[in-house]
């Protein structure tokens, strides 16, 4: 019999119960009690419905009170000793101060789960001495088979992807280090497994993310030591050792470590996977958990397409060493589309969030095993093709309008050169100065969008707010003396989903929301049909700010790589045309704002990076989609006008050349943070364009000195040219408070006008 498994399941429950539990007792409005029972009953609940969903091999202590790699970090100990040093299992407030900071010691750095949005702390092993503390799986264990009659699957975090996430003095755990900590290590989890055996724990699933993105084959041999020591520790349990968001290298290999089963994403391993298994079969006797349906993504299945996929997966893997999961854990899509009541039933009828996918499987797997699913088949055929054949996909206007843009030569008219020279026109100082686009939401500015938002204050009235605030920073910028403004962005609650709320093809779900960070969520925005330009978006804000002043104001929008990468898209395209649509959409925003005599437009990417392929050698295709995105929507504008494009990472040496590629004017990157590593990397390359290493780091409410910022300038000037060089913060100001931000931009501009001096 083949069987269903989930990999995990969300944690913040449908309506983010968990998310307000977590912020209640940090208010204090609930007292540890309430947290536990609450969080108790939430977990139980969602252990529940995979139960009554018929969910075979379910899920346990993929709960966490914050990050799962917190948790594993907690349960060893592994506490960065500004928090205190601990021989005991670390209290829920102990645990927050390490994700938070404290009045005394800053928070652990937190960082992107491989290319997901979701946010991990970075356990920091710097003096640590490995313990147990907690045997939470055990926990955790106990509690489903207790109180629901569930023989659970714990989910672990394996030791060699821990340590590889980790940092040792600010670098990731590698080599040699790794290693040694890893025989320290070791014996911890070995402790955990022996209590699980004794516990009846059957199956384990020991994540290992990494083995999927190895440098070196010869780091295999990590991940057999560590299965040699758990097996002989603890042989009754079976380990199924969980991969996910690529294709395994080495395949043959990494299937016969000396594991019981092992789980194979066959959704975004580009074919690899289901290749390799068809080349070379599956050992006989292991289990394949197989990740058939897509855990990052939330359109509905097409059942019978999967049923071809399980097909052929059935040619290498006996039905008794089959189960059928998600590519992943569920962490990354919302819960379920049933309290959906607002969406199209159109658009609805082809969503399938945690839960549907989790039936899904199940048909699945009943289908697998001859059970009859003809009505299941039929009902998901005619969701999708009433889904795929609606007006919404099919938009002749913007289907023609991609192939003629893209049969045309997307190139600006002139080279860089010339149109340096072409826009000699704007009159701009040596070392122009400017910002990234946001100034401070301010409570103000945030309960006058939630009034607005609920009907309690008037479109004109809000407008009115919103016009009075840019003058109030217009105002502030030019007695700041900043060449070119920015009209502040206070009607963008966030640079994405402002765009999808205005452009044809987006919708937005009640409830679709994703835990981010801690119990941070994002409600991505739906790329649901073909992407169209209706009307002006961002027009007669900038024009009103232009109005305003005699400087020259800079025009802002988001690219269509960033959309794309932090929205949930449409899967009947490829990623890259329905880019070339945004793209499209957004090249008659930047014509519009040209039109309406703005003369200086900025692009943003910031997520360019983040969406880069796990594997090396999917890059160069993702970064040439990228590009050609960026160019359809900046190139349609005369020489005078100059387009701008900003990054916020300060790690671009890899993909200078891309940026580079983007042919963009000016771009602004994130430098301050990376103690000068951002800038050797203009050593190497010259760059031709022109270029503004962030000289100050927003990310901190600390106001910086007009010496550090000076030195930051100067140390840039040594391999970039002054006439190449802009004067600007690392990223937007949107989150910092106005009296951080005046200050500390008047330190800016007065460190520009030392060096100036000087020149
Ligand atoms: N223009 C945006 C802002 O300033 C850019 C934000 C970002 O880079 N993430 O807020
Ligand atoms: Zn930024």
């Amino acid at each position: 019999m083949v069987k269903s498994s989930n990999a995990g399941y969300p944690r913040i429950g449908e309506k983010r119960e968990w998310k307000f539990l977590l912020e209640h007792l940090w208010a204090n409005k609930i007292d540890e009690t309430e947290f536990l029972e609450g969080t108790k009953a939430l977990r139980l609940a969602n252990l529940k419905k995979q139960q009554t969903a018929g969910v075979d091999l379910i899920p346990v202590a993929d709960y966490s009170n914050y990050d799962h790699v917190l948790d594993t970090a907690a349960a060893f100990g592994v506490v960065p000793q500004r928090f205190g040093t601990f021989t005991s299992k670390l209290s829920l407030s102990d645990y927050y101060n390490i994700a938070r900071g404290t009045k005394d010691a800053v928070a652990a750095e937190m960082t992107k789960w491989f290319n997901t949005n979701y946010h991990y702390i970075v356990p920091e092993l710097d003096h640590v001495h490995f313990q147990l503390l907690d045997n939470r799986w055990l926990t955790y264990y106990k509690e489903a088979k207790a109180e629901l009659g569930i023989d659970g699957k714990p989910v672990i975090l394996g030791p060699v992807s821990f340590l590889k996430l980790s940092k040792v003095n600010d670098e990731y755990v590698r080599g040699e280090l790794l290693d040694q900590l890893l025989a320290e290590l070791l014996p911890l989890y070995v402790q955990i497994f022996k209590e699980l055996a004794t516990a009846g724990v059957k199956w384990v699933q020991l994540d290992e993310p990494t083995l999927a993105t190895l440098a070196d084959k010869k780091e295999i041999q990590l991940y057999k030591k560590v299965l040699e020591a758990l097996h002989e520790a603890a042989p009754e349990v079976k380990i199924l050792v969980q991969t996910y968001f690529a294709a395994v290298d080495y395949y043959q290999d990494i299937v016969n470590l000396p594991a019981a089963g092992f789980g194979l994403d066959f959704v975004h391993d580009h074919g690899e996977n289901l290749k390799a298994l068809q080349t070379n079969g599956f050992p006989e006797g292991k289990v394949l958990a197989a990740g058939i349906v897509d855990g990052r993504n939330i359109w509905r299945s097409d059942l019978a397409k999967k049923q071809e996929l399980v097909a052929k997966i059935e040619q290498a893997v006996k039905s008794d060493q089959l189960w059928l999961q998600a590519s992943n854990s569920l962490l990354h899509v919302p819960i379920t589309v049933k309290n959906e009541a607002k969406l199209d039933p159109v658009i609805k009828g082809g969503l399938a969030f945690a839960d549907e996918k989790i039936a899904e499987i199940v048909t699945l797997t009943k289908g697998a095993n001859g059970v009859d699913i003809t009505a299941e088949l039929a009902d998901s055929k005619n969701a999708l093709d009433r889904l795929n054949q609606s007006e919404h996909r099919n938009n002749a206007k913007v289907k023609e309008a991609v192939q003629t843009i893209l049969a045309s030569k997307t190139e600006r008219h002139s080279t860089y050169p010339q149109r340096v020279k072409a826009q000699g026109v704007l009159n701009l100082p040596v070392l122009p100065t400017t910002t990234i686009g946001s100034f401070p939401q301010s409570p103000e500015v945030r309960s006058q969008r939630k009034a607005w938002r609920k009907g309690d204050l008037s479109n004109e009235a809000y407008q009115e707010f919103l016009d009075k605030e840019t003058k109030r920073w217009i105002k502030i910028q030019e007695d700041l003396d900043i060449d070119v403004l920015v009209h502040g962005e206070f009607e963008r609650t966030d640079m994405v989903e402002y765009f999808g709320q205005k452009l044809k093809g987006f919708t937005t779900t009640q409830n679709g929301w994703v835990q981010s960070y801690g119990s941070r969520c994002v409600k991505p925005p739906l790329v649901f049909g073909d992407v169209q330009w209706t009307k002006p978006i961002t027009v007669r804000d900038t024009v009103f700010a232009q109005k305003q002043t005699d400087r020259l104001v800079k025009g802002m929008l988001t690219s269509a790589v960033t959309v794309i990468n932090w929205s949930f898209v449409r899967d009947d395209l490829p990623k890259n045309l329905v880019a070339d649509q945004i793209g499209l959409a957004l090249r008659h925003e930047v014509k519009a704002l040209e039109d309406a005599g703005i003369k200086i437009i900025q692009v943003d990417e910031p997520a360019l990076r983040e969406g880069l392929p796990l594997k090396p050698r999917y890059r160069q295709e993702y970064l040439d989609n990228a590009v050609k995105a960026f160019k359809i929507t900046t190139t349609g504008v005369k020489d005078e006008t100059q387009i701008h494009t900003h990054m916020c990472y300060s790690d671009f040496e890899d993909i200078l050349p891309a940026i580079s590629a983007l042919d963009a004017d000016v771009i602004s990157i994130e430098s301050s943070r990376s103690k000068g590593e951002s800038i050797k990397a203009f050593e190497q390359t010259k760059y031709d364009k022109q270029i503004g290493l962030g000289v100050y780091d927003i990310h901190s409410p600390r106001i910086p000195s007009v010496e550090e910022i000076e030195q930051n300038i100067n140390r840039a000037l040594k391999v970039i040219d002054v006439h190449q060089f802009w004067i600007n913060p690392d990223c937007g100001l949107k989150t910092r408070k106005e009296a951080e931000t005046i200050p500390a931009l008047k330190n800016m501009v007065q460190a520009r006008n030392n060096v100036r001096a000087k020149l």
